[in-house]
């Protein structure tokens, strides 16, 4: 088995203008797309993080991997050496994906196998400015309002809200809206670090008995760690722990109680599941983070998420925000029920990708060639004296 052929396709899909600390999403999100073909024809397919640096790390890295065997993992790795980790996670599930199509097996069955068969997914609440396809929802009313059309159509059993938006006061009467709506839902808040302790201290004590967790509260592991002796909730993160190497120290500051695993930023499905391997030798959690993705992460996600026993936090996703009409897949996004997704079980990732789909988005992005995401830029459109302060609160 060999890989002869290697294609890097940047393509971007709309957004609604969903809020964060930091400012806005753009109108477009941009992803990276690789697809590797084998000797006999058969097509294996990655996607990262959208932008010019990741696109040229991939670019690079052709190179060496042309003519490797695509079951190699381990020794892609070493070729590889020096490869960001989103840039090695995506030709990862490739190779994956290549071989799994090659094998007759799918990529949770080349992981190891599923320990479930379908994942729980989280409603990935945000606020957000109007567009064509969504009203306002900048308060604590429309979050519920909102949250409630989410609920009916894919039956979320854990919401999570993108917070550090409003005021902190409004965003726990958004929680607690939730709470009140949905007595039986598992509750996330996730204000991106732009809190200060003392806020912190407040919101996390107010919300004590709403959240399953509070996802980075505040800026970098001493701040969770103080922060962690004030509050009893559990705290989790996506950004104070963002690679091996920041194990340590957190562990010794017993700074998070759940790490959010993600191929994309950890270095691949195999890197992850050592994470979450071990966080489990060290009495630590894993749930799964999210940036915004198409349907190739999606089943990458999923077969992920199947093999990893510990893993019994729902998934997030941002998968319910992109347009049927923008879903890469022949048969249309992969659904969304009970709040579950089921594991595609056909060979490699499981998806059919339609080539004329790859290919709008690929037109997609050569109208709006967005060299990395610029969520402040774009806030400023809407307030020209926009800072990313951080604390703001
Ligand atoms: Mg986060």
């Amino acid at each position: 088995m060999k890989i002869t052929n290697i294609d890097i396709i940047p393509v971007a899909f709309k957004e609604p203008p969903l809020r964060n600390s930091t400012g806005v999403h753009e109108e477009y999100a941009v992803r990276n797309l690789v697809k590797l073909t084998s000797e006999c024809g058969a097509v294996g397919y990655g996607e990262t993080l959208g932008g010019t640096e990741v696109y040229s790390g991939l670019e690079h890295f052709k190179k060496v991997l042309l003519g490797q065997d695509p079951a190699n993992i381990e020794r892609a790795k070493l070729l590889m050496h020096g490869a960001a980790p989103n840039v090695f996670s995506a030709y990862e599930v490739a190779m994956l994906d290549l071989t799994g199509k090659i094998l007759g097996i799918s990529v949770s069955e080349l992981l190891g196998g599923r320990v479930r068969d379908e994942v729980t997914v989280s409603g990935y609440l945000f606020y957000h400015y109007a567009d064509e396809n969504y009203n306002e929802n900048l308060s604590t009313e429309s979050m519920v309002k909102e949250a409630k059309y989410w609920f009916d159509k894919h039956g979320f059993t854990t919401l999570k809200v993108k917070g550090g938006v409003l005021e902190p006061a409004e965003e726990i009467e958004t929680i607690r809206g939730l709470r009140a709506a949905f007595p039986e839902a598992k509750l996330r808040l996730d204000p991106n670090q732009i809190w200060s302790l003392t806020t912190a201290v407040q919101v996390g004590r107010a919300l004590a008995d709403d959240l399953e967790y509070l996802e980075d509260p505040v800026n970098g592991i001493e701040g969770m760690a103080r922060l962690r002796q004030l509050i009893r909730l559990p705290l989790a993160t996506n950004m104070c722990v963002t690679e091996f190497d920041h194990i340590p120290a957190s562990v010794r500051a017993n700074a998070v109680d759940v790490i959010l695993l993600d191929h994309h930023h950890w270095g691949g499905l195999w890197a992850s599941k050592h994470l979450a391997v071990i966080c489990n030798t060290l009495g630590l959690d894993v749930s799964m983070h999210s940036n915004s993705h198409l349907d190739i992460s999606m089943a990458a996600m999923l077969h992920l998420a199947a093999t990893i026993p510990n893993l019994i936090y729902a998934s997030d996703t941002h998968y319910i925000w992109v347009n049927e009409s923008d879903s890469l897949l022949s048969t249309g996004k992969l659904q969304i029920k009970d709040g579950k997704m089921d594991v595609p079980t056909s060979p490699g990732l499981g998806i059919d990708i339609d080539g004329e789909k790859v290919a709008t988005l690929h037109a997609n992005f050569e109208q709006h060639p967005i060299e990395s995401r610029d969520d402040i830029t774009e806030m400023r459109q809407r307030n020209c004296s926009w800072l990313p302060i951080k604390p703001r609160w």
